[in-house]
């Protein structure tokens, strides 16, 4: 289904003989084309570039940009994703030339001032996480899993000790048992109670000597702080294993508490969610880790270091597990995390977190009234709801919800995840949205559960495309355009 802005590719848009510049004819003698490039490397025919005016082009790509939901556009309550307002402060701190036009092969005694925001940044999320080692370089959330793993099993090796299952909670995010398979470890998977918390006595059937980590989320999934995490770090440690913590989503316990402090070993951060770097559509983002003084001699190299008044990257560390990624980082987005940390500072880091997780307490008792919250009545920085319910009364699905979200101006939550959650529907407001806005979604969503099934089951009927083949959309992506007429 098209609506009335074009959607249409520029290809098509061409009309032959059409043009944006109109040049006069060029009255220096020029060499014949085939006196300075060889016949065979000459095209044949002219390629087939659009021929448009230069306002149709404009409006081309500006509509285009116009088709898509953005955090500044929209409301975007993407549960797990963190999608809160990005400061414009931040951009322009990280296109200042000092910072954006720095080349990755300059020595460092001439990038000094970069280096020094790299370390102090390692020495914040060590103070944020409470593990003192930190390492920069992976490029996303999920390569820093991947990382922080390699880092484990060298660790294991190093020591001489056998060990090859990582446990995950069956609450967890997909990219867990995909950062343990592809680390080399075999995944066994930890239930959840009905109340949304891991199962102790099935992660204690679990517990032997074979497990190396326990993957945990905290506050888990559900946006439920895991209250036996002493008790269950402890268990794990008893076997000689590592609490591995994923930090993807630090928006509830910044300035709180700190995964070091609860038990974990190891973890990662988003910066592209907690510290603000706009993230979608596979942007760039950034997967630092942290682990604990044992570990880190095996973080990824190299690491800033600071002797005496200078900064410099070491990588003359025997034991790491080398280089995950070029260079030392994704400092674009780490400059964004650096100058968003710093311009909140601790006491403000703290507020961000206070009022993510009474935003997303304020929603919750507002929509489960009509929309049941099966884990319960209250949340971290996020909820999952649940259209079981709905779905079975009267035929309308979470994606029926989600979609029609997008006809009323708002994007769609995440749905369908986490998968012990039939029907989910899962909400982060953060920290950044007002009470209009949250009022506002709420209204939206209680009206759509009262709509009829037919007014559903077509939405979105306000977006270019309404309801893609997802399953094909993702295994058979056309990522190119083929001239059809030529
Ligand atoms: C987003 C997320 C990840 C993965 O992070 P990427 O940067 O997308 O690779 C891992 N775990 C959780 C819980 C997440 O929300």
């Amino acid at each position: 289904m098209r609506n009335t802005r074009s959607t249409e590719l520029i290809f098509e848009l061409s009309k032959p003989g059409c043009s944006g510049a109109h040049l006069p004819p060029c009255d220096v003698p020029l060499r014949p084309v085939a006196e300075l490039i060889p016949a065979e490397a000459l095209a044949s025919k002219p390629l087939p570039l659009p021929e448009l005016g230069e306002p149709d082009i404009v409006r081309h790509f500006v509509n285009l940009s116009t088709l898509n939901m953005s955090v500044d556009t929209h409301f975007y309550p993407l549960g797990s994703c963190t999608m809160k307002y990005n400061p414009k402060r931040n951009e322009r701190i990280a296109a200042m030339p000092g910072f954006a036009n720095l080349h990755p092969y300059q020595s460092d005694d001439t990038i000094q001032g970069m280096l020094e925001l790299l370390y102090r940044s390692q020495q914040m999320l060590a103070e944020i996480s409470g593990l003192p080692a930190v390492s920069l370089q992976p490029a996303a959330g999920a390569q820093g899993e991947f990382a922080a793993l390699l880092v484990a099993a060298a660790y294991f090796r190093d020591k001489g000790i056998k060990k090859s299952v990582v446990l995950i909670p069956d609450g967890a995010h997909g990219t867990n048992p995909a950062s343990a398979v592809m680390s080399g470890f075999t995944t066994v998977p930890v239930k959840s109670t009905a109340n949304g918390l891991i199962d102790l006595d099935d992660l204690k059937a679990r517990l032997n000597d074979g497990v190396a980590v326990l993957m945990i989320t905290n506050p888990n999934t559900l946006g439920i702080f895991e209250t036996h995490i002493a008790e269950i770090a402890e268990m794990v440690h008893e076997v000689g294993g590592l609490v591995y913590l994923d930090g993807a989503n630090m928006n509830a316990i910044l300035g709180i508490t700190r995964p070091g402090d609860f038990g974990a070993d190891l973890m990662h951060f988003n910066p592209h969610k907690t510290f603000s770097g706009p993230h979608g559509g596979g942007g760039p983002g950034a997967g630092p880790i942290g682990v604990t003084e044992k570990l880190a001699p095996y973080l990824p190299s190299p690491i800033v270091v600071k002797d005496g008044g200078r900064y410099r990257l070491d990588y003359n560390r025997p034991k790491s597990i080398g280089r995950v990624r070029s260079f030392f980082g994704n400092t674009g987005v780490l400059v964004r995390m650096y100058s968003y940390i710093r311009t909140h500072g601790p006491d403000g880091l703290r507020r961000i977190s206070e009022n993510a997780v009474l935003n997303a307490n304020y929603l919750l008792s507002r929509v489960k009234h009509f929309l049941p919250v099966p884990q319960g009545d209250r949340c971290m920085h996020e909820f999952v709801a649940s259209a079981t319910r709905i779905k079975a009364d009267r035929d309308i699905s979470a994606m029926d919800i989600a979609k029609r979200l997008l006809d009323y101006g708002f994007h769609a939550p995440t749905v369908y995840f986490p998968l012990i959650v039939k029907e989910a529907i899962m909400v982060e407001p953060t920290e950044t949205e007002s009470k209009a806005t949250l009022d506002a979604f709420a209204e939206t969503l209680e009206r759509i559960v009262t709509e009829t099934p037919e007014q559903l089951h077509d939405a979105p009927s306000s977006a270019p495309v309404s309801r893609p083949d997802e399953v094909r959309a993702a295994r058979q992506p056309m990522l190119t355009w083929k001239p059809t007429a030529t």
